[in-house]
């Protein structure tokens, strides 16, 4: 087996192709080296080399020592030195790189292969002592922590006080034998923590090295990323081993991170960042501020050190070919590493660059639109579910804010929440249903799962490429980072920004777009839905064949639905507009009536509201389809609790409380969702649909006159598992309508159809779609009693099913394709061949959810329902589910 490839001048044995193998870092380095671009020669350690690993014990296999020792050979050639040589020595770095991009989740180790005799060679050979007894401590201290596991604490102590015992206040500051005192310090650390000295031999330190990057595979921060992004652990890591090149040689030496584009707001122009005179983790390290690479990002940014183009223009020069070059051969946004040694450039990294929601739609928009990509890519290129961060809202421009800091505009989108210190205590704060801040002074890998938890990040240190910016915009959390003035005191549970105190459990709010800290709630307003997003959405609406409504009962819902594209509501659920005060008290006469004359008093006045409900509906909806379901209470949810509910109910029913209350008390189930609910109360209460059919087709009558369009609404029968069922009510509905046409002397069209959320239905479609005209998966109930879990208690197991593999995703959250999925596409065929014009659609939560959406596409499903918020989502979902 092949388990080494090589990269450099002299012929890449890799291609961009070859991630799965190579991992994103190898691949992309390969093929820049195709390329003709400066990349440093190196090799790359496969991604199955990982899981033999695992899968042995972790032991690697006999041939691997000598691959890598003939692909050293061939860096050692192209490099013109020799790993481990005390005249002319080569350093390696040694880095992991996954599939995907796992940022700072896994190790580096730079400057490898330095012990006493070749750091005598590299000062000899670079002319400058001070720099190589520098990189022999960040080695000693990098190795010692990624690899040796010695706590990096002892060597940053025992730094500092060097620094304070010379009166040194800068890392600057130190000279060649304050480094020197420092490593003898260093290596005395690592004897007494370990009972052995630093390894010497540059060959031991490789392959430990290589070792705790396969190790660091299975370390916890790595797990937690994967298992917050979906990332088996099979695909496993490569190891990346390359010459190095060093930024801290001089002042003609410099490093730096760079996007081609914005990965905040997506306008293209090149955006980065560069540090003179150091290495490449100084710069995400977030310890020093770094420059900037363009004279704009200069300006609109206030700074007054010289830019890039300033400080190296012929650098900067090459460096804008190189990203020119990357751009157009990826055709997207590229996030990129590199080191200019000694006036010459080196290129360390290429990926496709992490970026907000709102950048990544005016890249996709820009690129299509530049011709680099087509419209089809474009839409492609979207995550769906990203979407959601643009329809959310920003800050009210015109409501008033005490903005106490400024720091940088790192992740967009505004959060109030309150203030809390630590990862844990976001966790803890956020499951309770608090909205929280987390505020750092810089974050780390250990810190994502609080970061997760909140709204937004604010970090008193640190770049737009520092740690919390980038994961804050992968994760779409606000985030202001590097806001300076604010002095965070973790031991008080506090932090002040002048004479302002703000301690924890203070809300606060941030503007990640703008980078402001401000004191209190500050209100927001509706995103803007016309430009990139409206293009974006009518490609989307071009491809996509699945049509898209919304679940909606209040006309603000119906609105939202509508400016966000939806094309007509495919649920209402007629019950949630019985809970508002006004109703409420009608809603418990009819159901606590004991006779059906008390049920049509209570009825009676509910009429006429739920018939204003139905105009106002259809109105804001002008001919779209509208599907109306009649009644479908758990009835417990309208059961009076409190003797206060009851004595009202008296009141409007003239019925005394007693009674009420013992009628309340029979009506209680033991299995409220198993129970008297759907279809079954309209069997056993008739008038109760009767007067909902009556409202329906009164206004539907009504609004087409007014519209002078007609109306055609369609009514659903809901929970049912019968064809008899259905037949009853279905006879029941026409009586009425033929009722109401009658005493308008005008008539509409309607539809009845059912839901499908009993697996007993979609096995009968057959016979049940003899009656119905349209099916709509309810697949929230069809979920719940295919797997036979409560919707409403599944919480309390979830996740050990999710640890022990049973679920990947919540089935009620993402549709369970192979048993509840069957039964959908058994519901689906079978309704057909009864009915092979039947209008098929699904309204669970599920409808909004793109890997569904996918599965409804297949099934062949005529539209998608889903929450107003949603359904731009669902539109350029089911647009991808189509290409
Ligand atoms: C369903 O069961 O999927 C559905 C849409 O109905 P409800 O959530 O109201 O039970
Ligand atoms: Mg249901």
């Amino acid at each position: 087996t092949k388990w080494v490839y090589s990269f450099g001048r002299n012929g890449s044995e890799g291609t961009a192709e070859m991630r799965n193998l190579l991992g994103g870092k190898g691949a992309n380095l390969a093929e820049m080296s195709n390329l003709g671009l400066p990349v440093p020669p190196g090799l790359t350690i496969t991604t199955e080399l990982c899981t033999y690993y695992y899968a042995n014990g972790q032991t690697y296999p006999d041939e691997l020592k000598a691959q890598v020792t003939e692909a050293l050979a061939r860096i050692e050639t192209e490099m013109g030195m020799r790993f481990g040589d005390a005249e002319n020595p080569l350093l390696v770095s040694v880095r992991s790189g996954a599939r995907a991009s796992m940022p700072g989740m896994m190790d580096t180790v730079l400057n490898l292969g330095l012990n006493q005799a070749t750091v005598e060679g590299l000062a000899r050979r670079s002319g400058d002592e001070r720099f190589a007894y520098d990189s022999y401590r960040r080695f000693i201290q990098m190795y010692s922590d990624v690899v040796l596991g010695v706590d990096h604490s002892l060597f940053e102590d025992r730094l500092e006080a060097r620094k304070e015992e010379h009166g040194h206040d800068l890392d600057t500051e130190m000279t060649a034998d304050d480094w020197k005192a420092l490593i003898a310090d260093y290596k005395a650390i690592v004897q007494s923590e370990l009972g052995r000295p630093f390894p010497d031999d540059a060959h031991e330190q490789l392959w430990g090295a290589i070792g705790a990057v396969f190790g660091s595979w299975m370390n916890q921060r790595a797990k937690t990323y994967r298992r917050l992004h979906n990332i088996p652990a099979e695909w496993g890591t490569a190891v990346n081993v390359q010459a190095m090149v060093f930024g801290n040689m001089g002042d003609d030496c410099a490093t730096g991170v760079a996007f081609t584009r914005n990965p905040s707001t997506g306008v293209k122009e090149f955006y980065g960042e560069f540090l003179v005179n150091a290495q490449g983790e100084d710069v995400v390290a977030g310890i020093r501020t770094p420059q900037h690479l363009t004279v704009a990002g200069k300006l609109a940014n206030g700074s007054n050190d010289p830019a890039m183009e300033e400080a190296m223009p012929v650098v900067f020069g090459e460096l804008v070919a190189v990203k020119d070059r990357l751009e157009q051969h990826y055709r997207d946004m590229q996030d990129i590493e590199f080191t200019v040694q000694q006036g010459r450039l080196y290129m360390l990294q290429t990926r496709n660059g992490k970026r907000t929601a709102a950048a990544a739609l005016k890249i996709a928009v820009d690129m299509a639109e530049e011709g680099l990509i087509t419209e089809e890519q474009a839409v492609a290129r979207i995550e769906a579910q990203a979407l959601d961060q643009l329809l959310h809202p920003t800050l009210d421009p015109k409501a008033a804010k005490t903005v106490i800091a400024k720091g940088l505009p790192a992740s967009p989108g505004a959060a109030s929440g309150v203030v809390v210190f630590t990862a844990d205590e976001a966790e803890k704060r956020a499951q309770t249903g608090e909205d929280v801040i987390l505020v750092r002074i810089e974050t780390s890998p250990e810190d994502i799962h609080g970061m997760h938890a909140a709204r937004g990040i604010l970090t008193a240190r640190g770049g737009m490429t520092s740690h919390a910016a980038v994961v804050a915009r992968g994760m779409g959390r606000a985030c202001v980072s590097g806001a300076g003035t604010v002095r965070i005191d973790y031991a008080k549970g506090s932090f002040t920004v002048g004479d302002v105190t703000v301690k924890a459990g203070d809300v606060i709010t941030i503007d990640g777009g703008k980078g402001e800290v401000m004191l209190g709630r500050v209100a927001t307003i509706k995103p803007d839905l016309s430009g990139d997003f409206g293009a974006l959405m009518t490609w989307a609406d071009k491809i996509r064949t699945l049509k898209v409504r919304t679940n909606a009962e209040t006309p603000l819902d119906a609105e939202t639905a509508r400016t966000f594209g939806a094309e007509g509501i495919g649920l209402c659920r007629t019950e949630h507009m019985f809970f508002s005060d006004d109703r409420i008290i009608a809603v418990r006469q009819m159901i606590l009536a004991d006779d059906v004359a008390g049920r049509r008093t209570a009825l009676a006045k509910l009429l006429p509201m739920q018939r204003g409900d139905f105009v106002s509906l259809f109105r804001i909806m002008a001919g779209l389809p509208v599907t109306v379901r009649l009644l479908d209470p758990p009835l417990h949810e309208f059961l009076p609790h409190t003797e206060k509910d009851i004595a009202e109910v008296a009141a409007a029913s003239g019925i005394d409380a007693q009674k009420l209350s013992a009628r309340a008390a029979s009506l209680h189930e033991s299995n409220p969702m198993l129970g008297h609910r759907g279809c079954r109360l309209g069997i056993s209460y008739p008038e109760i649909y009767e007067m909902q059919a009556r409202a329906i087709l009164e206004a539907a009558v009504e609004v087409s006159a007014e519209l002078g369009q007609t109306v055609t609404p369609e009514i659903m029968i809901p929970l049912v598992a019968t064809r008899r069922e259905l037949e009853i009510l279905r006879k029941l509905v026409d009586t009425v309508a033929a009722q109401v046409f009658e005493e308008k002397g005008a008539r509409v069209e309607y539809l009845v159809g059912t839901m499908i959320e009993l697996p007993r239905a979609a096995l009968q479609a057959a016979k049940i779609a003899e009656v119905g005209e349209f099916f709509s998966f309810g697949t929230n109930d069809l979920t719940q009693t295919t797997f036979g879990i409560s919707r409403d208690d599944s919480g309390s197991f979830l996740d050990s099913y999710r640890e022990a593999g049973i679920f990947d995703q919540d089935p009620f959250v993402s549709l369970d394709q192979e048993g509840v999925g069957e039964l959908v596409k058994i519901a689906a065929e079978r309704g057909r061949s009864t009915r092979p014009d039947i209008k098929l659609g699904i309204c669970g939560e599920h409808g909004g959810d793109p890997a569904s959406i996918e599965f409804c596409q297949m099934a062949g499903l005529d539209y998608v329902s889903c929450s107003p918020y949603r359904v731009p989502i669902a539109r350029l979902a089911a647009a991808q589910a189509a290409l």
